[in-house]
């Protein structure tokens, strides 16, 4: 395994769900240190708007500051007092102090692709890393955000795993990363002219439906019209899980119309228990019942994540029990290659291997693609700049 890691990874059982989970998977046992972890300051993005208006009035302000407030970080994307001059210029700092903290520093950003992919390592108030990218294309523009500082799932083959579980993201913490990707766009800072986000993919650092309140709380945020949040499409959001059951279960009952995207990355329970222990707990058949309910409560075509990984899960006979499992659903399946973490034994599959297993759901008509593996070479994925940042001191 990698030496590079996250500080001492200290958590608790995340959000319950973990509560069913074998030993060790939750990401370590949950003691009172992990409990007495302080909270991220309180900011307008965790509370919905009737929250926020209670919160102005009880620092003594009338309540519509709140919508006010949220005009400018929602719509206008700023919490800088000095833009807000429809405020009473004695109430502003104090005002954005109370719910407008800054909650994520940037300590490092790397750009490629012409400067239209742009990966962000934020620093938290207590010292944790997360990261997003922004990826534009020409018909759209996709931020990938994290859910939680770490993770406790302990997949072999992804970055973040191998560093357990810091913490959970509060909502804003989340909604932060979008807000400044979202910032960048519009200030015309990305080539392509000013643009906006399009898609919001929950495929950074963590396991989201780990944390399920702050994902919910988030996805609300993201997708209300302004001034209860950002107005983007819930067509455009995805959540991408391990498969905690019960939480897909949850969230297929909230009257979503978010994608929801499952890391498979293989067909046959004896080789999913490894490359996602969680297996243990939920096995493939469980989970793709799961999804199939999700996609029969929504209408949203699920996506099926397989990481590509050379002579470990990319058989011939893998991709034909996979197009069996898949046959008739409303599922595409993703095919990533491997993006190889440090010190890893596994590494991408063959390109004729990958064709291969491509073609062999195509026959059986199973939609497949390969996913585009852009911001690799700046560690663009699965929790590799967090992971490197640490090991370069
Ligand atoms: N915990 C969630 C979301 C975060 S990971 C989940 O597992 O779905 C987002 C996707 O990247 C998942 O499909 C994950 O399996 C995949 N991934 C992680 N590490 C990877 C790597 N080294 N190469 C390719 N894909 C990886």
């Amino acid at each position: 395994m990698p030496s590079a890691a996250l500080p001492v990874p200290v958590s608790g059982p995340p959000d319950g769900l973990a509560a069913g989970l074998p030993a060790g998977l939750a990401g370590g046992p949950g003691g009172p240190a992990a409990r007495r972890r302080p909270a991220p300051p309180r900011h307008l993005a965790d509370l919905d708007p009737a929250g926020r208006r209670a919160a102005a009035a009880e620092l003594g302000h009338p309540r519509f500051r709140a919508d006010q407030l949220s005009r400018h970080y929602f719509g206008r994307l700023t919490d800088d007092p000095g833009d807000m001059t429809d405020l009473p210029a004695g109430t502003r700092a104090a005002l954005t102090a109370a719910l407008l903290p800054r909650l994520l520093t940037a300590e490092r950003e790397l750009t490629c692709d012409q400067g239209t992919t742009r990966k962000a390592l934020w620093r938290a108030f207590d010292g944790a890393y997360v990261e997003s990218v922004l990826m534009r294309y020409p018909d759209r523009v996709t931020m990938c955000v994290s859910s939680q500082a770490g993770c406790g799932m302990a997949c072999p083959f992804c970055a973040t795993g191998q560093a357990g579980l810091t913490r959970n993201l509060s909502a804003a913490e989340i909604v932060a990363q979008v807000v400044a990707g979202a910032r960048a766009l519009a200030s015309g800072e990305v080539p392509g002219g000013p643009g906006r986000i399009s898609n919001v993919v929950f495929m950074g650092m963590g396991e989201p439906l780990a944390n399920y309140a702050s994902v919910l709380a988030a996805v609300r945020r993201l997708t209300d019209r302004v001034p209860g949040g950002l107005g983007i499409s819930q067509r455009g959001i995805t959540v991408s899980t391990v498969g905690l059951v019960p939480a897909i279960g949850r969230l297929a009952s909230e009257g979503l119309s978010v994608r929801l995207a499952v890391s498979l990355h293989a067909p046959d329970d004896e080789l999913r228990d490894e490359l996602v222990p969680v297996n243990r707990r939920w096995q493939v058949a469980e989970v793709l019942a799961a999804a199939w309910a999700y996609a029969e409560a929504t209408g949203r075509r699920v996506s099926v994540e397989y990481a590509l990984i050379r002579d470990i899960n990319d058989q011939a006979w893998r991709a034909d029990a996979l197009a069996a499992l898949l046959a008739g659903q409303l599922a595409h399946v993703n095919l990533i290659p491997l993006n190889p973490t440090p010190g890893s034994r596994w590494t991408a599959s063959r390109p004729r291997d990958m064709r291969e297993f491509e073609a062999r759901l195509a026959a059986r008509g199973i939609p497949v693609t390969v996913r585009d593996t852009r911001g690799s070479q700046i560690d663009g994925a699965c929790g590799q700049l967090a992971a490197s940042n640490q090991a370069d001191g």
